[in-house]
């Protein structure tokens, strides 16, 4: 599923061709929403003022003062398109915001709702939600306070960061991602760790999820990420496997930018960057979560 950072990309590329354009249609399948259907008509002519996201919940406001809730859950994808053309896809077409020029199209997604300033307060999910990993009024010290809280401060870690009522945004990949960077058991609570170690935390939050937003999903560091990829390209162009030279991370064996990505996620086997130790995935809850015994053992 796609987290905090992957929304709001798609939010970006949404809001580059519909921000302050005038909806020149509109479409809700029927099918699914034959409620939303009947607004089309209201709709249509009003501008859309900015595609704001919270979490994995992206809402589209629009200049009359509703605003569209949407969730793409497991499967909705969104398109952007040049108006006219559509996708070569087989999905089912749930929702479309045509300007005179562009097409945001969202597919199989089932959570799509027209919602007002109350509706938006009392809604059963956004309501429930944290404070978004990716607001830039977010800090770290907010972030401590958050995790020292008695709400939150005796759940595992691992816990804390997929529940978006903690963190809005935070999913599979960046909670092994930031625990890591931390150096955080995953199942160690916050009321068992020193407030040196939740400022530590707090940081590495905002980092991960930031540098994901940035580079399209590299969580490594820019330096790591690199190497990592140079060795790569020079496996790619030698047509085998490189050695690493001593010092250097053990030459990745995902394929693609998997290859660079991530200093835990989805490396189960794999050696640590950091120390060499074998990546150790467990699933929780039937999610998967990794990490490094030896790095992350500090706080257990
Ligand atoms: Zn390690």
């Amino acid at each position: 599923m796609p987290e905090g950072p992957e929304v709001r990309k798609a939010a970006d590329r949404i809001g580059a061709v519909l921000t302050g354009q005038k909806l020149a249609d509109i479409f809700f399948d029927p099918e699914v929403f034959p409620d939303l259907a009947r607004h089309e008509k209201k709709l249509t002519g009003q501008h859309v003022l900015r595609i704001d996201t919270h979490g994995k919940a992206m809402l589209t406001r629009l200049g009359g003062g509703k605003t569209i809730y949407s969730h793409n859950q497991l499967y909705g994808r969104w398109r952007v398109c040049t108006r006219g053309e559509f996708p070569d896809t087989n999905r089912s077409l749930r929702l479309a915001l045509h300007t005179t020029e562009h097409s945001a199209l969202l597919y199989s997604a089932s959570a799509i709702e027209l919602l007002d300033a109350d509706g938006l307060r009392r809604h059963r999910y956004l309501s429930r939600l944290g404070p978004d990993i990716l607001d830039e009024r977010l800090d770290w010290k907010a972030l401590r306070e958050r995790a020292q809280s008695p709400e939150f401060k005796r759940r595992s870690l691992a816990a804390l960061y997929v529940d978006q009522h903690y963190l809005a945004g935070s999913g599979d990949y960046l909670r092994s991602e930031i625990l890591f960077a931390a150096r955080m058991h995953p199942w160690a609570r916050p009321c068992e760790l020193p407030t040196t170690a939740l400022s530590q935390l707090g940081r590495q939050t905002l980092t991960i999820a930031r540098r994901s937003y940035r580079t399209d999903g590299v969580t490594n560091p820019p330096n790591l990420a690199a190497r990592l990829r140079a060795q790569v390209v020079a496996a790619e162009t030698s047509g085998a496997a490189t050695s690493s030279g001593r010092g250097a991370p053990a030459a990745p064996r995902n394929k693609g930018n998997e290859a660079w990505r991530f200093a835990v996620f989805r490396r189960e086997g794999d050696p640590c960057y950091a120390c060499g130790t074998p990546i150790e995935r467990v699933r929780i809850g039937g999610r998967a979560l990794y990490y490094c015994p030896a790095c992350q053992s500090a706080n257990r």
